[in-house]
């Protein structure tokens, strides 16, 4: 009889729920997309820290831009690429919140270069998760800083072409070598194994600006099926097996 009601009370108990720092509404964003998975991510994180109330998200232009949309807590726009110098503004300002970047390979990688080579060679101490799916995404499926060499995009219709087009830009491998920078991964979220992994690692990312530590960013491969032209199995398949080979996974600095 115990174990009878141990059991139904245990089936009916509700083991997977809408975090707290997550809004009850439907996503804009499109099937297999990584997007959601990661903003599911963040808000458990800021749930466990209990940081609702500190928090301040800067989101980007990019198809994330409506971030604000699905975070339950304090969240601002800036400007294409600006992000790292609105965060800066903000933490400066308000040292005791909690603050954080959210942006994609475009926003981060191409326009945003220089905000993030100097926030992260001054060491703010500031949050960085950055989405990388490899190509521009909002405004259609162009080249990315971040596409691969072959990868067929919009406007590289036979492949990146490393003569023609550059080389892919690795951003945590170059991040590294700067003094101000305390901690770099990369994860993906392609398997539940690997969601598990990069949870883990923005929530040492955040852990590390509530000691006061200094510059971390998480970079995460993800899913765009959309634009990589791929079905959602295939584009967990693209993420295992090509992208983490040119981006390889893995702690690229820890200084803690
Ligand atoms: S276009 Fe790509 S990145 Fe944008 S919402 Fe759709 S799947 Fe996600």
């Amino acid at each position: 009889m115990f174990f009878k009601k141990r059991f139904e009370s245990m089936a009916s108990a509700k083991i997977f729920k809408r975090p707290k720092s997550l809004t009850d509404v439907p996503t804009h964003y499109c099937a297999g997309c990584g997007h959601g998975i990661v903003h599911r991510i963040i808000a458990e994180v800021v749930d466990e820290l209990d940081i609702r109330e500190r928090i301040i998200a800067v989101a980007p232009v990019g198809c994330a831009v409506l971030a604000y949309d699905y975070w339950n807590f304090d969240t601002t726009e800036s400007a294409h690429g600006r992000c790292l110098a609105v965060a800066t503004a903000i933490k400066r300002i308000m040292p005791d919140n909690i603050v954080f970047t959210y942006q994609g390979d475009g926003d981060l990688a191409a326009i945003g270069t220089a905000e993030t080579i100097h926030a992260a060679n001054r060491g703010e101490n500031l949050t960085v998760v950055f989405v990388n799916n490899g190509v521009y995404a909002m405004t259609g499926g162009q080249m990315a800083p971040t596409t691969l060499i072959g990868q067929k995009t919009a406007t590289t219709q036979n492949g990146r072409n490393a003569a023609c087009d550059g080389n892919p830009l690795k951003v945590l491998e170059m991040l590294a070598v700067l003094d101000g920078v305390t901690y770099l991964e990369r994860v993906s979220v392609e398997s539940p194994q690997s969601v598990i992994k990069a949870k883990r690692a923005i929530k040492k990312a955040f852990d590390n600006q509530l000691a006061g530590r200094g510059f971390s960013m998480i970079e995460v491969l993800s899913m765009c099926p959309t634009y990589t032209g791929r079905s959602v199995e295939a584009s967990l398949r693209w993420i295992k097996e090509r992208m983490s080979k040119d981006y390889p996974l893995g702690v690229y600095k820890d200084r803690i």
